[in-house]
C-alpha cells in the first residue's frame, strides 16, 4: 500500500524530513505544503544576498527540479486546520489534503502561537513579576547551560558551578527585571524611561574603567539618538504611563 506523507513546512526541517522519508520509503507519496510561494531557500543566505555577496540564484539550494527528482509534490498554501481523526488537513484556499502520516515542520510558528495563546492566559492569572521571574530564570539557565559550549544539562558541573550559574541568572536578569517593574510601578513609565538612560553613561564609564574601551563614532551617534528619544517622549495621562 502506498503511504501518503504530508509535511507542513517547506523549511530545512520539512525538506530534510521529506528527503529522509524518501530514502526509507521509495514508493511513498510525499507532499510538502508551505505557505511561502518560493521553493526551499537558505535562510542564512538572506544576509549574503542583501549585502550583494551572492546572487539570488545561489539562495535556492533545492530548486524545483530537485523536488521533481525526489518525487516530492510541493503544494503552496497555508494549513489552517488539522483533523487527526479524519487524517486530513485543510488549507486556507478551501482545499483539503488526506494523509496517512503527518509531520508539522512549521519552525517557530507553533511555539509563537503557543506563547501568544498561553502567554495571554498567564498574564491574566499571575502578577507580571511572577511571570518575569519564572521566564527570566528559565531562559537564563537555558542560555547558560544549553547554548555553546553546549554543556547539555551540564552533569559535570559541581554544586559550586551550579550556584554560580543560578547566581548569575539572578543578578543579571531576574533582579534587574523585577527592579524595573518596581520602578515603573513606583514612578510611572515615563519617569522610569528617563531614569533608565543613566544606564548608558554608567556603562560607558565602567567600560572605560574596567576594559579601557572608548566609544567609536557610530556608537556615540547611537548614544545621542537614545538621549534625543528621551527628549521627544512626553508623559501621557496623569500617572505618566
Ligand atoms: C536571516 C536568517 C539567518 C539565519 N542564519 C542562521 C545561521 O547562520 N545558522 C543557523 O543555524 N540558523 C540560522 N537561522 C535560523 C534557521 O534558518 C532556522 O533555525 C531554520 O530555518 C529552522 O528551520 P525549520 O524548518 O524548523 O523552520 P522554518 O525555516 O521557519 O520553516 C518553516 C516553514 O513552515 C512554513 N509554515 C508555517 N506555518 C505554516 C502553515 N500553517 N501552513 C503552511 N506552511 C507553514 C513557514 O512559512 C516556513 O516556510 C537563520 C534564520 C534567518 C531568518
Amino acid at each position: 500500500m502506498t503511504r501518503h506523507y504530508v509535511i507542513v513546512g517547506n523549511g530545512p526541517a520539512g525538506v530534510t524530513a521529506a528527503e529522509t522519508v524518501r530514502r526509507h520509503d521509495t514508493g511513498a507519496e510525499i507532499t510538502i505544503v508551505g505557505d511561502e510561494a518560493v521553493s526551499f531557500y537558505s535562510r542564512p543566505g538572506l544576509a549574503y544576498l542583501l549585502t550583494g555577496t551572492i546572487p539570488e540564484k545561489a539562495l535556492f539550494s533545492r530548486p524545483d527540479r530537485e523536488y521533481v527528482r525526489l518525487g516530492l509534490h510541493r503544494s503552496v498554501g497555508r494549513v489552517t486546520a488539522i483533523d487527526p481523526g479524519a487524517h486530513r488537513v485543510d488549507l486556507a484556499d478551501g482545499a483539503m489534503l488526506a494523509y496517512d502520516r503527518l509531520l508539522l515542520a512549521v519552525g517557530a510558528a507553533a511555539a509563537y502561537a503557543f506563547m501568544n495563546v498561553y502567554g495571554q492566559k498567564l498574564t491574566l492569572e499571575h502578577a507580571p513579576m511572577v511571570i518575569t521571574t519564572v521566564t527570566a530564570t528559565v531562559s537564563t539557565l537555558t542560555i547558560l547551560v544549553v547554548l555553546p559550549p553546549r554543556h547539555w544539562f551540564a552533569p559535570h558541573y559541581s554544586p559550586v558551578q551550579w550556584l554560580f550559574v543560578a547566581a548569575s541568572g539572578l543578578l543579571s536578569t531576574v533582579l534587574p527585571m523585577n527592579l524595573m517593574y518596581l520602578g515603573i510601578r513606583r514612578i510611572g513609565a515615563f519617569h522610569a524611561s528617563v531614569v533608565s538612560i543613566v544606564e548608558l553613561p554608567g556603562i560607558l564609564v565602567l567600560a572605560y574603567l574596567i576594559l579601557n574601551e572608548r566609544m567609536t563614532l557610530p556608537q556615540m551617534l547611537g548614544g545621542v539618538l537614545i538621549l534625543l528619544s528621551v527628549a521627544l517622549i512626553r508623559p501621557s495621562g496623569a500617572s505618566g504611563v
